[in-house]
């Protein structure tokens, strides 16, 4: 349903696209100048009701929030000269990364605090999402984890925060930097680490200490489609939501789950995710007043990433739903839905679903 007097503000500006490890590198800042050249054309964007708005650049102490100083010593070194590799292998260093990041995770915090102070209902910065950095180290693309920085100040303002990762890659480095604290509850919908990268999230993982049953992992098969994220979705991911009754949703939308993309293999369509994105939408005005904050994070087949992207803003941003339409969505195999099952089940009796 559209709502009334509702807005969307989509925060961007062309230094988020300093965040780039050269034109041979995967990871792809285009995606988002594309995305928003996608909603421009269609007028969903840069009006009144979903306004483009300029982002402001985080400060050491508020990266300091979660990484550490040691670390945070080392990304502004290496920033300088810009040579050598960040972490094992993936992250190369690069000139102004320290600059590029603060960046992104000031990006980030803009959204946060637009839907924070009422200005916008929802937001969305998908050049954020770098859900893989740690707080001492870099990993998978990911130097500074604005996701986590927005997290740890949503702590101070309010009690219950849900962090939800639709990304084909378990986002672990969000879900171990608060893998003891009850004030966030995380659920991630991923590609099973057994076949992809960082290897984490098995379902059985589910917080520690006061943290305990706060971290929800739900990992699929490669081949996974739509029927099984929106099953999920349904009967895991909008039960837990309404059990913990957040304050606050963030989420972050990696689209690397469409069929296709180079490096991982879920067979997601944009309809799907979006239709995802959809009931996350909902709940969000049901169960926290419509405080949703969307990041990016992977999609490494660029144009479809950046379509993806439109899709879910105009999801959110109140405009034309076409994609929604039946048919658009991926169906599995049986094997994978027979498998995918049990592993919700499991989850289900240790959350004390249904
Ligand atoms: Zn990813
Ligand atoms: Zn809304």
């Amino acid at each position: 349903m559209v709502r009334l007097l509702h807005s969307t503000s989509f925060v961007y500006d062309e230094n988020l696209l300093s965040y780039d490890f050269g034109q041979s590198h995967p990871f792809r800042p285009e995606r988002i100048s594309k995305c928003m050249d996608i909603l421009r054309t269609k007028g969903a964007i840069g009006n009144n009701q979903n306004p483009i708005v300029s982002p402001r650049i985080a400060s050491y102490e508020e990266v300091r929030q979660f990484h550490t100083v040691e670390y945070l010593d080392f990304v502004r070194k290496v920033s300088v000269d810009g040579n050598g590799i960040l972490d094992s292998g993936d992250t190369p260093a690069f000139r102004g990364c320290y600059e590029a990041s603060l960046a992104i995770v000031g990006a980030t915090l803009t959204a946060i605090e637009l839907v924070a102070s009422g200005m916008a209902d929802h937001s969305v910065n998908f050049a954020g999402g770098l859900h893989h950095a740690r707080k001492g180290n870099a990993s998978g693309f990911c130097i500074l984890n604005d996701c986590a920085v927005g997290i740890a100040y949503l702590k101070k303002k309010y009690n219950r925060i849900a962090y939800i990762d639709a990304d084909a890659h378990h986002g672990d480095g969000v879900i171990y930097g608060f893998y003891d604290d009850p004030q966030l509850l995380t659920i991630d919908i991923h590609q099973d680490g057994s076949t992809l990268f960082p290897g984490t999230g098995n379902y059985y993982e589910t917080g520690a200490g006061d943290g305990e049953g706060y971290k929800v992992n739900l990992p699929i098969p490669p081949g996974s489609g739509d029927d099984i994220l929106l099953s999920l979705a349904n009967d895991i991911v909008l039960p837990v939501l309404k059990k913990h009754k957040p304050d606050y949703i963030i989420m972050q939308c990696g689209a690397d789950g469409l069929e296709g993309d180079p490096l991982a293999q879920l067979s997601y369509s944009k309809g799907g995710l979006a239709r995802f994105i959809d009931l996350i939408h909902d709940a969000s005005h049901d169960l926290c007043g419509g405080r949703l904050v969307l990041t990016g994070g992977g999609g490494y087949n660029t144009n479809a990433t950046a379509e993806c992207w439109a899709e879910e803003f105009a999801v959110i941003g109140g405009a034309e739903r076409e994609f929604l339409k039946e048919g658009a969505f991926s169906v599995s195999d049986p094997w994978i839905l027979s498998k995918v099952k049990e592993m919700a089940d499991a989850v289900k009796e240790a959350l004390y679903l249904e």
